[in-house]
């Protein structure tokens, strides 16, 4: 088995993408140096349809192909003055450092976005000696879908951000000056109910030595020959949903290319099918659906709840601590948690079994249910007594008197039959 990757180094995004105070660079390594052991080959620097095409492959014996190329490129900032020297790609920015290589930004940065990358860009950038980072987002801090123990930390090293605020034009000779900023207002929600950015027609700008678009990535399909592969929306891959085979019999595909941007675990949990899948294929006689889980996923709904879910996440999550030493650094200065934050954490957590309700009309107060757990994490309790009051009150002896009668009954007429049929 052979990974082509056009980067030096493999690892994609992981290794290209997420900064290495996010997550260190020997973790990825040591993960990919299992994969050398159990004999697979990277050949890095080798852009395939480029380099080497899927036809030439296949001459070589290759006999299946699983596309994962990720969402490489940013996606345009869509204003004039893009081109200016000084204007970035987040992902490009990123890329460039993880490379170990300086990235030339200079001292005031805007960068444009509301996600988890444009944050990762912006505390990349202060460590790249940036002394003013400025996020834009054209939404309000409630819309941005960063995550907000991210934002809190790019607050305390020192990223500003300006909200309600949009690219209109970025303003330079040669070089970026500075960026038009549209005021912004919010309007209606839209389709995934966040509230729209509504022009104001009102304007300013900012005096900036640099400008990275962080508004989304897109697929770089590059030269590669891909056959009779569909794209479909936004330019990701069409394939099956369970097998990731695309309409190219010998190529399956997932990640972010198939998906669009997600998260790390997506793309993982797409390549474990789609090895199923190759398996499978390069082994004539198989079915590739056979015993498939079409893993159907149905979404909680979270506002017809029977349970309280407040009741499940108590007490609140541990807050990570920080080495100072390691702060602003390229390090990852979050400490592991402590015996104590450990304990407390597991303690706030059911062991998976979910969540269980009991319909109060239905359960006999039998108890196997608390025999079954061996974590121990069941208990029976009657919380109301009256409901029981059935079998405490006067009639409970005569109802499970005449239950035994009549079970007895039922045993003798079953044991006569059975005596009869034998003669
Ligand atoms: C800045 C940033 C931060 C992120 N943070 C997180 C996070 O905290 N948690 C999380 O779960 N996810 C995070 N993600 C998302 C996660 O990294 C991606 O979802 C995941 O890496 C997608 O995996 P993939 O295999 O589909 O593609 P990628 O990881 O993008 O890998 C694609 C690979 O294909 C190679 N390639 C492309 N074209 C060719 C070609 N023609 N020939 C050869 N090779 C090619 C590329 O060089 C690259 O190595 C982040 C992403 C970014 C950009």
């Amino acid at each position: 088995m052979t990974v082509f990757d056009r980067n030096p180094v493999p690892g994609g995004m992981l290794t290209m993408g997420i900064p290495s105070f996010r997550l260190e660079k020997d973790v990825v390594e040591a993960e990919i140096d299992i994969l050398r052991e159990m004999g697979v080959e990277f050949k890095c620097g080798v852009e395939v349809g480029k380099d080497v095409t899927i036809q030439q492959l296949r001459e070589e014996g290759y006999q299946g192909f699983y596309l994962a190329i990720g969402a490489q490129k940013s996606a345009s900032l869509r204003v004039p003055g893009e081109d200016l020297e000084g204007v970035w790609g987040g992902v490009d920015f990123l890329r460039e450092v993880n490379l170990g290589r300086k990235a030339e930004i200079g001292k005031k940065v805007a960068v444009v976005g509301g996600g988890n990358v444009a944050i990762d860009v912006a505390r990349t950038a202060i460590r790249q000696g940036a002394e003013r980072v400025t996020v834009l987002y054209r939404r309000g801090e409630a819309e941005m879908p960063a995550d907000p123990d991210e934002v809190a930390e790019a607050r305390e090293e020192g990223v500003e951000f300006r909200f309600l605020a949009a690219p209109a034009e970025i303003l330079g000779k040669k070089r970026v000056a500075a960026i038009k900023v549209e005021r912004m207002e919010l309007g209606e929600p839209d389709e995934k109910g966040r509230r729209s950015p509504v022009s104001t027609g009102e304007f300013d700008e900012l005096t900036v030595d640099s400008v990275i678009g962080a508004v989304g990535q897109v697929v770089d399909w590059g030269e590669l020959d891909t056959g009779d592969l569909v794209r479909g929306k936004k330019n990701l891959a069409e394939a099956d949903a369970i097998t990731y085979q695309s309409a190219q019999p010998d190529i399956f595909v997932g990640g972010d290319c198939y998906s669009g941007p997600k998260f790390a675990i997506d793309a993982i949990a797409a390549v474990r099918e789609g090895a199923i899948s190759l398996h499978r294929y390069v082994h004539p006689g198989n079915s590739l659906t056979l015993s498939r889980n079409p893993r159907d996923f149905v979404a909680l709904d979270k506002d017809n709840l029977e349970l309280d879910p407040e009741c499940f996440d108590r007490p609140a999550r541990q807050q990570v601590r920080h080495d100072k030493r390691k702060v602003k650094t390229m390090h990852d200065d979050r400490l592991p948690f402590t015996e104590e934050q450990v304990k407390a954490e597991a303690s706030r957590r059911c062991l998976g079994c979910g969540a269980t309700y009991v319909d109060q009309n239905r359960c006999l107060g039998c108890g196997i249910c608390t025999t079954r757990c061996k974590f121990d994490a069941i208990h029976l309790v009657r919380n109301h007594p009256e409901f029981a009051n059935y079998y405490n009150g006067d009639h409970s002896k005569e109802i499970v008197m005449l239950s035994g009668v009549k079970r007895a009954g039922h045993i003798a007429i079953k044991e006569l039959k059975k005596a009869v049929a034998r003669k």
